[in-house]
Order: C-alpha cells, then structure tokens, then sequence
C-alpha cells in the first residue's frame, strides 16, 4: 500500500466532482480529501465538508479567513498552494478554471485537469508553466486517458511533449444527441432533447457540447497541447457505443485502442491514483453484451462547431481563447431559449470573424479576450451566417 495522497477538489459540486468524491470513498487508504471548491452550490458544498472534514473551503459567497463547518475558508487560488495537497483535481466550469490551474502548477502540485477550457483558452501558456515547474499535467477526460493509457509503454510521456513511435491518435466521438436527427429538423429541437446524451451522463455546459461536437473540437486542442502533437496526428471517428474512448496509430501500422463502459468514475479514479492502477468496483463492461463495435467517419456537414473549433485551433493564439468564450455565451443563449440550437455555431462564428488575432498573448490578454468576447456578443445577438 502506499501513501495516503492529500487531493483538492476544485468544483466539488458538479458531476465530475462528485464523481471524483465516489472515487475518494472507494480508495479511503490512497486518497484524503483535504481542500473543496465550489460555486454556488452552498447546501451540497455543506454536506460534502461535513463528509470528508476538509481542513479547506473555498466558495465565492464564504469569507477568507472565516470558519465554515469546521473547515477554514481560503480564496481559490490558495487552495491549490495547499502544502498537504499532493494532487489537485479541476473540474470547474469554463473559464474559473484557467488562473486556479496556473496556481496548482507553479506550486509544483500535480494537476488532474477535468475543465477543457483551460488548455482551448491558453494551451501554450499553461504548458509551458508545467515544463518549467516541472507539473503533471493528468487527464481526466475519457479520450485523452485512453490516448495516455495507450501511448505507456512504447513512448516516453514528457510534459506536453510525447517521444515514439506514434503516426497518429484517434479520438473517438459518440456523435451526440442529434446525430441521426434529419438534417432540417436541428433547428427546432428543444432544449430537453439536447440535454439528453445517448451514453454519458454530464454537465449540461459540456452536454450541449456533445451535440455540437463543440466538445470534440476542444478534445482536439487538448490533444495538441497535452501530447505535443501536430493536428494532422489528430483525428476524430464517430464511433456510437462509447466503448473505445480512443486510439494511437503507431508507425508499424499497429494500433491500441483503450475500451471501457462509458463512466466517468474509471477516467477520475485512474487521474487520481496513478501511477498505481487500483481495482474498482463500478459495473464493468461485458464484450459479449456489447457484441458490435462501430467506426464511422464523421459527417462534419452536420457539426458545424466542430469545423469552427478545427479553425480556430489551425489560427492558433487567441483566437482559441475567442472560441472558448463564445461558445460558453453561445451555449447559455440556446439554454435560455434566446438562440435555437443551429444558432450557436452561428453565434460563435461570429465572434471568431470579429476577432483580430494576437499570435502570443499573455495571461492578461487572454483573460481581456475572454472578457471583450462575451460582452461582444451581449451586444449582437441577431446577425447571422446561416450553416444549415
Ligand atoms: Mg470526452
């Protein structure tokens, strides 16, 4: 047995949170849980101190300083410089999770990185901090644990940087919830039905995502940034049973591939306990059930996110901190019934048109185009270039 690892959990509350805290009670010798961060989610933030009694909290409604359920209250930036904290966990939402990220880093913690925006907003920023402060960078995503898990063995894992054999990695993608939907009727499909993710169960920033393929695009950039690889050894499949999370194409023809059942708790426990791979108790997946596994190439006519993320990417610089933005604005309009669910790639396009590109900008930049990106669109929700 090892030694007890100290995990901070920053976005405690939501789905990968939880999932994470699940992974902290099944493995009670490996991990202590001694920092939580959350949003607005006070109740359940509550019951979760009173669980795990965390020496640290963080919340935006709580007082530095203070005392909160027995456990004192830091801003969240200290919460990563937690001298007993080991390995940080985050899997906040959106942009919170950027300046957090760079704080964990410099404090030379591990990062189980779960929130894709930090690496679509500032890739090159936030690994050329973790090569200089030598940080790990873990992923917590299904794809990129597999690419990882696939890649151990034939290729040395520097940080952003992978040396072998490879000729390319291959994300797989479910094709979301519209991806048999005839063409014209995505643009009158409500919100419950985007909401509803034929094989994972998740956020709703990222399952709208999903059904975009929004959620690929910015797979895609990770990719690049975590593995140090060009996006022309980055392809997608369509691939509808979420059993094979990924594969990696070495340059003998042979490929490994990483299979599954589509639970999130499998990609969180690996993130937190490696390099040890510990048994689990989550249903296991049964090949025999499964029966067919299917790989198709993407029909990308009908995602036309995923074709703005691959641009933006190819653009480089800021303009990938403007997708990021947009497409959380895009995202919460069509969630508040103010766009249909067509109008999001439209939205984002749209500010991606409007951006001047910076080829190197810095933490304030990027943190300024985020900003100038969302109040842009407040203001123009309306004129459009029709994809569909
Ligand atoms: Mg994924």
């Amino acid at each position: 047995m090892g030694v007890t690892r100290g995990l901070v959990i920053l976005g405690s509350t939501g789905s990968i949170g939880q999932q994470a805290l699940d992974v902290a009670r099944a493995c009670p010798d490996e991990l202590r849980v001694v920092g939580l961060a959350a949003g607005q989610n006070l109740e359940l933030l509550a019951a979760q101190v009173s669980e795990w009694s965390p020496a640290f909290v963080s919340a935006p409604p709580l007082l530095p300083g203070s005392s909160w359920h027995g456990a004192r209250v830091v801003p969240l930036d200290e919460m990563c410089e937690i001298p007993d904290a080991e390995r940080v966990l985050i899997c906040t939402a959106g942009a919170t999770g950027l300046r957090p990220t760079l704080a964990a880093i410099r404090a030379g913690k591990s990062v189980a990185l779960a929130n894709k925006e930090v690496l679509v907003m500032a890739g090159d920023l936030v690994m050329t901090e973790a090569r200089r402060h030598g940080a790990a960078l873990l992923p917590v995503d299904s794809e990129h644990s597999a690419v990882w898990q696939c890649l151990a063995g034939d290729c040395e894992l520097g940080i952003g940087k992978v040396t072998g054999p490879v000729r390319r990695v291959l994300l797989t993608a479910s094709g979301g919830a519209f991806r048999d939907l005839p063409f014209e009727e995505l643009k009158s499909v409500t919100r419950e039905q985007a909401l509803a993710h034929p094989n994972w169960v998740m956020g709703p920033k990222v399952t709208i995502d999903s059904a975009t393929l929004m959620n690929k695009g910015f797979e895609v950039i990770e990719a690049h940034w975590l593995f140090g690889l060009s996006y022309n050894q980055i392809d997608v499949v369509l691939h509808r049973e979420s059993i094979v999370h990924a594969l990696v194409e070495f340059i003998d023809g042979s490929y490994k591939a990483e299979l599954g059942p589509p639970d999130m708790r499998l990609p969180v426990q690996h993130a937190l306990t490696y390099p040890v791979r510990r048994a689990a108790s989550w249903p296991r997946l049964n090949l025999e059930d499964v029966a067919h596994l299917s790989f198709a190439p993407l029909e990308s006519r009908r995602y036309p996110c995923y074709e703005l993320a691959l641009a933006a990417a190819e653009s480089g610089g800021s303009m990938s901190a403007v997708l990021s933005a947009a497409d959380d604005v895009a995202v919460r309009f069509f969630l508040d019934g103010r766009i249909p669910f067509t109008g999001i790639a439209e939205t984002v396009d749209r500010a991606l048109q409007a951006h001047e590109c910076n080829a190197q900008p810095t933490l304030e930049e990027i943190v300024e185009v985020d900003a100038q990106t969302r109040a842009f669109l407040e203001q123009s929700v309306g004129l459009t270039r029709h994809f569909y």
